[in-house]
């Protein structure tokens, strides 16, 4: 038999979430298995009728079924909603409720780990990706003044620009050439890649979109990749002088949000965190 909570994806042998998510529920002694279940496309809409059950509680939702799992639920959160994409689904007494914690995992990763409060800065967004979406979605949330969105497609980078611009909220879209890049990057005082440049396994580990040389050392550069921990993007950061963060704390506070409003406790952040950080250290 299945257990209650659990991440679904496909493939998902390469997660990272039931180790910390496993610490979290044993530390509040909560009599649960946090599982990771391998759910292929074809089989997501029978897996998802499962989470309706009595006593079930939530799954984490990861790629590639984030957007396939909208119909399937009975309601959405705004977040999910303004995202465009759940990453978890709570059963709420046989209703299945999909939400989006990435882009709140983003800014509370942001606040914790570089006490970073993106009101009323300028910010340049990298990529126009499912990341990207979410990211942009907190920053608008977090009321900042200016942001651009960079991007190698331009056309991605203006479609999301105007999907998400209201009124005083307009944000630009360029590309990544370095004469585009010049107009804004060295006066953001917020940096976040979220293309998959740098990226362990993704189409070029040894990139990054900006070098140090347009980034102000007054800037917090932060990287939504998280494998290798260290990305070429980060070390630019570091070498303009500039204050530096990787992805890992997105992935753990986004898990965090979805564990207390599953378990409706509040998560022991310090013992997810060294549970991770004892799996990363270990190779
Ligand atoms: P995605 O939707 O596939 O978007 C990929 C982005 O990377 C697009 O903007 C794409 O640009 C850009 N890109 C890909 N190859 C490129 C290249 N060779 N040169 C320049 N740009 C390139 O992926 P995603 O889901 O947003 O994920 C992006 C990264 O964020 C991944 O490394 C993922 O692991 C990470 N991530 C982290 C978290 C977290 O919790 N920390 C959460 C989600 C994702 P085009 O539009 O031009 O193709």
């Amino acid at each position: 038999m299945s257990s209650n909570i659990g991440v679904m994806g496909h493939p998902i042998g390469h997660t990272k979430s039931p180790v910390f998510q496993q610490a979290g529920l044993d530390e509040l002694g909560i009599a649960e298995t946090f599982e990771a279940w391998d759910v292929a496309p074809d089989e997501l809409e029978e897996k998802v009728t499962t989470f309706r059950a009595t006593g079930f509680l939530a799954a984490c939702v990861t790629l590639p079924h984030k957007q396939a799992v909208i119909p399937l639920v009975d309601e959405l959160t705004e977040a999910a909603e303004a995202v465009g994409a759940v990453n978890w689904i709570f059963n709420r007494d046989g209703k299945l409720v999909g939400h989006n914690t990435d882009g709140t995992g983003f800014l509370r990763a942001l606040k914790e780990n570089t006490g970073f409060d993106p009101a009323g800065v300028d910010a340049v967004v990298f990529g126009a990706g499912g990341a990207a979406r979410a990211i942009v979605y907190a920053l608008k949330l977090a009321g900042i003044a200016r942001l651009t969105i960079a991007n190698r497609t331009v056309g991605k980078a203006q479609a999301l620009a105007s999907e998400f611009s209201e009124g005083r909220f307009k944000p630009d879209a360029i590309g990544l050439s370095r004469d585009e890049l010049a107009n804004c990057a060295p006066y953001a005082q917020l940096l976040v890649n979220t293309t998959s440049l740098g990226m362990a396994g993704g189409p070029a580990e040894m990139a990054t979109p900006i070098l140090a040389d347009m980034i102000s050392a007054d800037a917090v550069g932060y990287d939504a990749v998280y494998a290798p921990p260290m990305t070429k993007f980060l070390r630019e950061v570091e070498n303009a002088g500039a204050t530096s963060a990787g992805g890992m704390t997105m992935l753990v506070y986004q898990g965090i949000e979805g564990f207390e409003m599953a378990t409706g406790q509040k998560a022991p952040v310090d013992t997810m965190f060294a549970a991770i950080g004892k799996v990363l250290k270990s190779g």
